[in-house]
């Protein structure tokens, strides 16, 4: 038996307990890994207050991130007393996730854990960390370099803004952090930020064509933030674009893409495949300031969970929440 945050759902709704399961329960897989770390993240939080249909089947393991040690395997990569990280891919959502001591998966979702970073450090970078990693690797593939100007990140104090504005400095770029939270502008200037934007001059509806001001954009904010970052870049600079904290809508119109050359280009984590995964990590584990973990991550407990994932939902949460599943 091993513990687990369970999720249930019948006619009278969803209920949400910390569970002892067995393992005989455990979802198909090759490789069994006892977890040492989860995380939580917004999907998360929508998963286990039932908010959103996240959850696909039922009972379900929430979860999207987690660290542990391969304990049983069928897999050619993975070897018992292998340290793995696995993000996204849909576990725990469509398949038993991290937020629990044990989980069995599909070998070819994980990633070694960097030698970097211990199990804990990388539940802190989770899926946010590991996005907006995602998110500077699409730029700078793309062709976008420090010389060619500024880089603006939006959402700039949420996981991914704050891992994005950290990486994007690592990699010499001068970067612009649009917050809502002038209280932040400290913590985002020793994250790196050269400037901080007031992001109230973004989310109202702009004009199509503005002055040219980005070289490159990672907006996690989506609607008229995105849009009017779009209006902003640069002739042939490119906007990363792979969140919606403001919203999924996204009016604008062609003109900064047929007259300017501005490239849109769609970030998802979830299903990325391999090398771009790799790519991710690699870039985390030579560019992040490892020290920076400890600020931005708090450390709760399995049963702490539950109602930690109310308070992300409700904004209350400042940073990055990891799961100890084993206390
Ligand atoms: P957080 O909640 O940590 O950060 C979001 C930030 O967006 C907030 O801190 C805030 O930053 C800003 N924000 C919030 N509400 C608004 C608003 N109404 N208008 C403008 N800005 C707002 O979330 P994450 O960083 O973890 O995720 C960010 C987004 O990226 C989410 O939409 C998430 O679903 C998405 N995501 C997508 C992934 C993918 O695979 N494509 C993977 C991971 C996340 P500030 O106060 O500094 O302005």
């Amino acid at each position: 038996m091993f513990s687990g945050i369970l999720i249930n759902k019948d006619d009278n709704g969803q209920t949400v307990e910390v569970a002892q399961i067995d393992e005989a329960q455990l979802p198909e897989g090759d490789v069994t890994i006892a977890v040492d770390y989860s995380t939580l993240n917004y999907k998360d939080g929508l998963a286990i207050t039932g908010s959103s249909p996240v959850v696909r089947s039922f009972p379900m393991v929430p979860g999207i991130d987690l660290a542990g040690t391969v304990t049983e395997t069928s897999h050619p990569d993975w070897a018992v007393g292998d340290k793995v990280v696995l993000n996204g891919w849909g576990v725990g959502e469509g398949h038993w996730g991290g937020l629990a001591q044990k989980a069995r998966l599909n070998g070819d979702w994980l990633v070694a854990l960097p030698s970097a970073f211990t199990a804990k450090q990388s539940m802190a970078i989770g899926t946010a960390g590991y996005t907006a990693a995602l998110c500077v690797d699409t730029l700078v593939n793309y062709g976008i370099t420090p010389d060619q100007g500024e880089i603006l990140v939006t959402g700039a104090s949420g996981g991914v803004g704050s891992f994005a504005v950290s990486l994007l400095k690592a990699a010499g770029f001068t970067v612009a952090a649009s917050t809502g939270k002038a209280s932040e502008a400290d913590y985002l200037k020793g994250l790196g930020a050269d400037t901080i934007i007031d992001r109230a001059e973004l989310s109202e509806k702009g004009r199509p064509l503005q002055k040219e001001r980005w070289a490159g954009v990672v907006d996690s904010v989506g609607s008229f933030t995105l849009a009017n970052a779009c209006a902003q870049t640069k002739y042939r600079g490119a906007v990363a674009a792979c969140g919606l904290a403001q919203g999924p809508d996204f009016n604008t119109t062609v003109m900064p893409f047929i007259l300017r050359g501005v490239a849109l280009l769609g970030v998802d984590s979830v299903m990325a495949p391999r090398a771009p995964r790799l790519a991710a990590w690699k870039r985390l584990a030579e560019d992040l300031d490892t020290a920076a973990l400890d600020v931005i991550a708090q450390e709760i407990s399995l049963a702490e969970a539950i109602d930690a994932a109310k308070g992300l939902l409700e904004g209350k949460v400042r940073g990055r929440i990891v799961v100890d599943v084993n206390r």
